[in-house]
């Protein structure tokens, strides 16, 4: 092989589904030394990390930590760990990640019992509830709060009444919802809940914050058969995490990766969670009339729309990859393409975390009208930019 440079990565603005921009604080906490993953420091380190997790997501539940792995280990973990072959799950589908939750029900030898909603709207609360009275066996109601794929956000609050009221334990997908939008565990009552460090964190991807109820940690330890997977049983990773555990060797843990989730949670406590909330909220609707005014539309309805997650319908005759494109050579700008049944129809634009701000808004808003108005696309030119800063007027 002839010799290979060093890999310097360009400056990119991410706006799209993830990963968003991580701030500079949280690199320089990522590039500190390497200490042992069982060094007495390092454990101190964990402790703190568990404390910003439980005040991110709302809760006292003790099993509240990050797995060492993306967003999809920690789904994975949470119906690994919960469901035993045979359980019966009531998985509520409106786009992507909803069907992986299928797969993982599946998988762990359960029956999946879907609830289907169309791509773009929210989970139906009267879907659910008719799910849970025809199938009173049900052990789990499992939802996706922020669906990524089509920027819709579903009433979590609702969704767990109902499955409480039923007798029935919860899985909640928070991955793009903690830090953008109030993530309530403890309120709201979930049994188990994941997240994901690359979405509103804006830290690097890689791990993926879980918590666990006492109520649901109960079901794990009495399962009747061991959990399929070794590396996420709750069981083993337990005597590392858990509270009090002895910090027993189960893997090594991923020391750096860690130091930057620290920072980040600090980066979230010192904004404040209402704060961030209230951050997202401005700039989505300050990006949002910027499209408007340039004719672009949402596929969400107002009301049920993430605001760190913007899905707006491609305008007609524009060729969407070749825009994404120029974006990316032009302006150094990510946007998202559409996922699934949504690919070549839309756009997703995220505004998440770090990369939630006015100058991000204003340079999407810019080098899209840009972009657009150089391939002749039917769009209104030089309204965007005045009409989102009206909006933080
Ligand atoms: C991104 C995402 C995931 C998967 O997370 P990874 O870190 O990519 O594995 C799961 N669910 C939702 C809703 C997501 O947005």
């Amino acid at each position: 092989m002839t010799s290979v440079s060093t890999f310097n990565p360009p400056i990119r603005t991410l706006m799209g589904p993830g990963p968003s921009d991580v701030s500079p604080r949280v690199l320089e906490a990522l590039s500190r030394p390497t200490i042992g993953h069982l060094d007495p420091r390092f454990v101190e380190m964990m402790e703190e990390v568990k404390g910003l997790l439980q005040s991110a997501f709302q809760t006292n539940n003790t099993m509240t930590m990050p797995v060492s792995a993306p967003g999809s280990a920690g789904m994975e973990s949470c119906f690994a760990n919960l469901v035993e072959p045979g359980d019966k799950v009531i998985v509520c589908q409106n786009g992507v990640f909803g069907g992986r939750m299928k797969e993982n029900v599946i998988r762990c030898g359960g029956e999946a019992v879907m609830v289907e909603d169309a791509w773009g709207t929210v989970v139906d609360p009267a879907k659910v509830e008719d799910a849970l009275k025809a199938n009173p066996d049900a052990k789990i109601l499992a939802f996706v709060h922020a669906e990524t794929s089509t920027g819709a956000q579903s009433d979590a609050a609702t969704l767990c009444k109902l499955a409480q009221d039923h007798d029935c334990m919860t899985i909640v997908d928070a991955v793009t919802s903690l830090g953008g939008t109030p993530v309530l565990v403890d309120e709201w009552g979930v049994d188990a809940i994941y997240s994901g460090t690359q979405k509103c964190l804006s830290c690097v991807p890689g791990l993926s914050p879980v918590s666990f109820s006492d109520k649901a940690l109960d079901v794990i330890k009495n399962r009747e058969s061991p959990v399929q997977s070794w590396f996420l049983d709750l069981n083993l990773v337990m005597g590392y995490w858990g509270s009090g555990a002895q910090r027993t060797y189960h893997h090594t843990a991923p020391v750096n990766s860690l130091y930057a989730l620290h920072e980040s949670l600090r980066i979230l406590q010192e904004e404040g969670l209402e704060n961030a909330w209230a951050r997202h909220e401005k700039n989505h609707q300050a990006l949002k009339a910027g499209l408007e005014a340039m004719g672009i539309g949402f596929i969400v309805k107002d009301g049920d729309r993430l605001p760190q997650l913007n899905a707006v319908t491609v305008p007609e005759g524009v060729d969407e990859a070749a825009v994404r494109k120029a974006l990316l050579e032009d302006f150094n700008l990510e946007i998202g393409a559409g996922l699934g049944a949504l690919a070549g129809k839309v756009w997703r634009i995220g505004l998440m975390g770090h990369a939630s701000n006015q100058k991000n808004v204003m340079l999407c808003l810019s080098a899209l009208e840009a972009v657009l108005g150089q391939m002749k696309a039917p769009i209104s030119k030089g309204v965007a930019l005045d009409a989102a800063m009206a909006v933080y007027a």
